[in-house]
């Protein structure tokens, strides 16, 4: 088994011959929380929707687990383990937070609604969606309706969704956007513990996050692949620092 969960090799998109992903041949090593980072426009969420086929590559290849996925629909890519978190927009405002963990958990069995009727097997559903807001540090709010969590917590919810689905490579977009220091902390912590036995691969604008917990970092420009390594090197590279800077 390849040390890498994921790689892609010469990914490249085009749109109408505008070039928003050139040439990226990316290399996420097993068991490790990667991040892509980038300046605006950098093509850091054409990069996630080409992972997860909500957009098909002009060229280039794409393996998980050596297996090529480039040509798989996105159902087929989830059911391998690649889930990228729900935006809030897909939590359910009006239900609990229970039961939105809970129809997380209904979607990764794959079985129907009507299966899961009987006490037993709602009870048995009921504890995994427990266990998992436990995990997020949720269990205090299970029964609090999704619409009155704050934004933080919020954030906490969508990855325990993503959790029920089993991934084993997480894709998280910008967990960390839009929070307050505390929040921030809290989610970093959050992204740490939950990679245990998983990989990672977070696009992430703040930069104290990314050096706190990400193993391996890389940088994206104007499409192409500008630097990849640990946080201490890549911080020091002039081409990095320049495409931040726009100097
Ligand atoms: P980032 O996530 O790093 O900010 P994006 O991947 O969103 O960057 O965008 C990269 C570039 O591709 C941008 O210049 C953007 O305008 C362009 N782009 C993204 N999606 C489309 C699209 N569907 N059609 C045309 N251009 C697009």
């Amino acid at each position: 088994m390849s040390k890498y969960i994921l790689e892609t090799q010469h990914l490249t998109k085009e749109f109408r011959g505008f070039v928003a992903v050139n040439d990226v041949s990316l290399q996420v090593e097993r068991g490790h929380i990667h991040a892509l980072i980038g300046p605006n426009g950098a093509g850091k969420t054409t990069c996630f929707n080409l992972l997860t086929k909500f957009l098909t590559p002009t060229s280039g290849k794409i393996f998980f687990s050596d297996h090529e996925i480039t040509h798989e629909k996105p159902a087929q890519i989830a059911r391998r383990g690649i889930i990228r978190s729900f935006q809030i927009s897909a939590v359910f405002p009006q239900l609990t937070v229970l039961e939105n963990v809970r129809i997380g958990l209904q979607r990764a069995t794959g079985l129907s609604y009507q299966f899961w009727r009987s006490d037993h097997a709602l009870d048995h559903l009921n504890d995994q969606a427990r266990s998992l807001l436990d995990q997020v540090d949720l269990g205090q709010f299970a029964d609090e309706l999704t619409i009155n969590l704050p934004y933080g917590r919020k954030r906490a919810l969508e990855i325990a969704t993503t959790l029920a689905m089993e991934p084993e490579l997480m894709l998280l977009d910008e967990p960390t956007q839009g929070m307050g220091h505390e929040d921030v902390d809290r989610v970093t912590q959050l992204i740490k513990k939950v990679s245990a036995g998983r990989t990672i691969l977070m696009v992430e604008h703040n930069m104290s996050v990314v050096s706190r917990i990400a193993d391996r970092i890389t940088v994206l420009a104007r499409g192409a692949v500008l630097a990849e390594g640990p946080y201490e090197e890549v911080s020091r590279n002039a081409d990095v620092m320049e495409a931040y800077m726009g100097t």
